[in-house]
């Protein structure tokens, strides 16, 4: 890319996580220029811990661009979970239950790393450090981006641009609000997260219910795991010390036979949890994609998937637009990307329901519909099986092969 203050390209991309990135190189493979723009330094992408489960869709289309040489090395597949209450453990067998898909465990940052490493490869542009990035002009045919990079001011002129800059970006709000519905429920728990150096205590993810609240064992690596503890939104994360982490994860994890397995904890974190989805995804040149427009509970572990979803289908539509001249597929974003964001949000909040405690729960009505629900997810096939295809996640939404 020049150093000229003015430069051009076909798609402007704000934000380098997983939706630019995977767009970014998507449009790259059919010869489509992009300038991904991103506020953060590369060190940051590269080790910022965030998700962790890849449905099978996701690593089919990893596969397909060429970008999962390591992740085909590196990454543990999953063909079950596990549900564990009333101190009991029940196995759901995902792909027995769905065909033979499964789940693929590979941090966020490895895909990340990875995607970053192939525009590298590519020597396509991507510039990391951008300030201040405006945009103007999305209801004209010739939108801009004009952003501070190394101190200089400068403007891309685009055809269009994908707002893939995540929950706190500014790309949302170029959509006018009398335009845009925002949908929004901010749940009365959120999760603490850590990262700690020692070999998971069980091959597959635990989903737990527990009176005291809900917990999750997941992992990284075969040397390192990720749990989690519903806690109060309002925690701080200081009043939460190593051990009061530990004592609390084996009382909600307690069963016969079991042990949770103790290391230092490298990582530590809490997030709120939240649903959200902003609408339509869409406005005249600006087309925006994952956690700028729609966030889920992490319960379901969709974050991901879902922005890789979103930018399939975008990519598919701006390839057919720039090489046939025909915008049908890209004017039906918004609504096909919109079906699947809610079937999401629903299993998301389904998920989310079963497994917390209510904190305003007085006379355990809500304990006991979890209990009848839990009850009948482990005991029938049917309902098993909707948990199970929904976990794995269905296929994306475009049938024409990207590559
Ligand atoms: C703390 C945390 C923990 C999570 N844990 C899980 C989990 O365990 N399981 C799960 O499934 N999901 C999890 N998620 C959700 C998942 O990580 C996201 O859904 C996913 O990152 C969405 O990708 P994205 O590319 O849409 O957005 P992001 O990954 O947020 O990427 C947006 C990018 O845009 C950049 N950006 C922002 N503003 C600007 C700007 N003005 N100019 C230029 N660049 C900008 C950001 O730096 C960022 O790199 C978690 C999210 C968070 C925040």
């Amino acid at each position: 890319m020049s150093d000229e203050p003015v430069m051009r390209t076909q798609v402007g991309i704000v934000g380098a996580g997983p939706a630019g990135l995977v767009l970014a190189h998507l449009l790259h493979l059919r010869g489509i220029d992009a300038v991904v723009l991103e506020s953060r330094d590369r060190d940051y992408l590269e080790h910022r811990v965030r998700a962790g489960v890849l449905e099978q869709a996701t690593v089919n289309l990893l596969k397909e661009m060429g970008v999962s040489e390591r992740l085909e090395r590196e990454a543990l597949v999953h063909h079950g979970l596990e549900l564990r209450f009333g101190g009991r453990r029940h196995r759901i067998a995902l792909d027995e239950l769905t065909g033979g898909r499964t789940i693929t465990i590979y941090g966020q940052q490895e895909v990340v790393k990875d995607l970053i490493a192939a525009r590298a490869n590519a020597g396509a542009p991507l510039l990391f450090e951008v300030e201040d990035v405006r945009l103007e002009g999305v209801d004209s045919a010739r939108p801009v981006l004009r952003f501070r990079h190394h101190g200089e001011q400068r403007e891309l002129r685009c055809e269009a641009i994908a707002g893939c800059d995540g929950f706190h970006g500014i790309c949302r709000d170029a959509v006018p609000s009398d335009v845009l519905t925002v949908h929004e429920r901010v749940y009365p728990y959120a999760w603490l997260g850590i990262l700690a150096e020692v070999a998971p205590s069980s091959d597959e993810l635990i989903y737990c219910q527990h009176e005291r609240g809900f917990a999750l064992h997941s992992l990284r690596s075969p040397q390192l795991t990720r749990l989690y503890l519903q806690c109060d939104p309002g925690d701080r994360i200081e009043s939460w010390p190593d051990q009061r982490i530990w004592d609390e994860l084996h009382t909600r994890f307690a069963c016969d036979g079991w042990e949770l397995h103790e290391g230092p904890i490298v990582e530590r974190g809490i997030t709120p949890m939240r649903s959200f989805v902003a609408g339509p995804m869409q406005h005249g040149r600006l087309y925006l994609a994952g956690d700028a427009v729609h966030i889920v509970p992490a319960t379901g572990a969709k974050g991901l998937n879902l922005a890789v979803a979103d930018v399939r289908v975008l990519a598919a539509g701006l390839v057919r637009w720039f090489d046939e001249d025909d915008r049908s597929l890209l004017d039906a974003y918004s609504e096909t990307c919109l079906r699947r964001v809610w079937r999401t949000q629903y299993f998301s909040w389904w998920m989310t329901t079963m497994l917390h405690r209510a904190p305003d729960d007085r006379d355990r009505f809500q304990a006991n519909l979890q209990r009848a629900q839990l009850d009948y997810v482990t005991s029938s096939p049917a309902a098993a099986t909707s948990l199970a295809e929904n976990y794995v996640g269905f296929e994306h939404d475009v049938s024409e092969r990207i590559v």
